[in-house]
């Protein structure tokens, strides 16, 4: 019998979940899958390793199996996998670890309490992530569940890029920048090693670019630099959050509009970035399909977004070997690549057109200054594999 790992990806409305088999020194992806609309219109699927459909069951609309119900079945589920392998931990990615938790942790209930307090800083992922824990604890005591946080990976970051210019007493309070999208960066500084030995060992700039969006300066393989900050909101225009933005014009919605802290929070997080500059869509693709001038203007300002921030990135980290392209439009979109490529000339990247279109992984030329890369993330893997490193930790202690 051989020994296996869940990865849990609880968010408001979905619970994401994939399971990894221990074989040898590896850990091999087998069956992922996801309960979405939990809420509203509950609908399960889950996926071969070479993305065939395995199972799939709907429930009527307006169905509330929250997330309770969601992880029961899953858990359901995976029982009726789990046949010939022993489950010994579940891995759950946690959003926020505020500055205490640099590395994974094993929860017990008093962490948990401790990554409750969290919830103010991460409103709308901290309370989910932490539900299905929350329930796995008071059914499964003994099973070792294992919190990793897209915040750990920035803890390296110099004290300066992580303040604000406050008064002391809010930075002492930890209102600072944390930074996010920490365990898919850690996941490409992994594996960059094997596709630019130069780079991984210099100065990278990685493009998260998915639903969520940030970029991150990695010199030598850690993190110094992020356009996230204190919340998930800050840096680049995303699909729906509106990324920097003067704080002055939340003062203004406030005064002279009227809008209520909720209100705020529905516009910065729901109804901006592509979407709302556009008016027709958070998804790239729908954007770039479009002939409509907001779709054009809603991607121009995308990409604008990206130059200013590879030119701060690139001057925090004082040169660049690489850059990164990752996630859903990273990893898709030669189009928005070309472009950002096209921006990051005077730096010296030099785009192959037909690398590019053709997908990576390399996409510069030859002689480029600097390399350009396509690198899938794997933030799943990450996480089963430092659950998988604690667990063993423990057990050998
Ligand atoms: P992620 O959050 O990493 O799953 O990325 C999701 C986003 O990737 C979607 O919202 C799409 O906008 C984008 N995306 C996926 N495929 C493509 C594509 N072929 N071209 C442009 N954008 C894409």
């Amino acid at each position: 019998m051989g020994r296996a790992i869940v990865i849990v990806n609880a968010g408001s409305s979905s619970i994401k979940f994939s399971l990894f088999l221990e074989r040898g020194d590896d850990l091999v992806p087998d069956v992922r899958g996801q309960m979405e609309g939990i809420y509203t219109f509950p609908r399960f699927t889950a996926k071969n390793p070479d993305g065939s459909l395995k199972t799939e069951n709907s429930w009527p609309q307006g169905t509330q199996l929250g997330h309770d119900g969601s992880l029961e079945h899953i858990v359901a589920f995976l029982r009726t996998e789990l046949v010939d392998d022993q489950l010994i931990g579940v891995g759950h990615r946690v959003v926020h670890g505020g500055q205490k938790y640099t590395q994974p942790v094993q929860v017990d209930s008093n962490i948990l309490t401790e990554l409750e307090k969290f919830i103010p800083l991460a409103p709308l992922h901290q309370p989910h992530n932490l539900t299905p824990i929350r329930r796995l604890l008071e059914r499964v005591p003994d099973l070792p569940q294992v919190a990793c946080f897209d915040t750990s990976f920035h803890r390296t970051t110099p004290p300066v890029a992580q303040m604000f210019a406050l008064p002391k007493e809010l930075t002492d309070d930890g209102i600072v920048r944390y930074g996010f999208h920490g365990l898919s960066y850690e996941y490409i500084a992994s594996v960059l090693p094997q596709f630019d030995a130069k780079a991984a060992a210099g100065k990278t700039i990685v493009l998260h670019l998915g639903n969520g969006a940030s970029m991150c300066a990695i010199d030598a393989g850690r993190s110094i630099s992020s356009t996230m900050g204190f919340t998930a909101v800050e840096g680049l225009p995303m699909g729906t959050r509106c990324g920097s933005m003067d704080p002055g014009v939340i003062l203004f919605l406030m005064d002279q509009r009227g809008m209520s802290i909720r209100d705020i929070e529905k516009l910065i997080y729901t109804q901006s970035g592509l979407l709302g500059v556009s008016g027709i869509s958070s998804d790239m693709r729908a954007l770039l399909a479009s002939d409509d001038t907001k779709a054009k203007i809603a991607i121009d300002l995308y990409i604008y977004r990206i130059r200013r921030e590879l030119g701060a990135l690139a001057a925090v980290l004082g040169g660049l070997d690489a850059i990164v392209f990752t996630a859903g439009i990273g990893e898709n979109s030669a189009i928005i690549r070309r472009r950002v490529c096209q921006d990051a000339a005077w730096i010296g990247v030099e785009l192959d057109e037909n690398k590019n279109t053709a997908g990576g992984p390399l996409i510069s030329k030859k002689n480029s200054r600097v390399a350009a890369w396509v690198i899938p993330t794997n933030e799943e893997l990450m996480i089963a594999r430092h659950t998988l490193n604690l667990i063993n930790k423990t057990k050998g202690a």
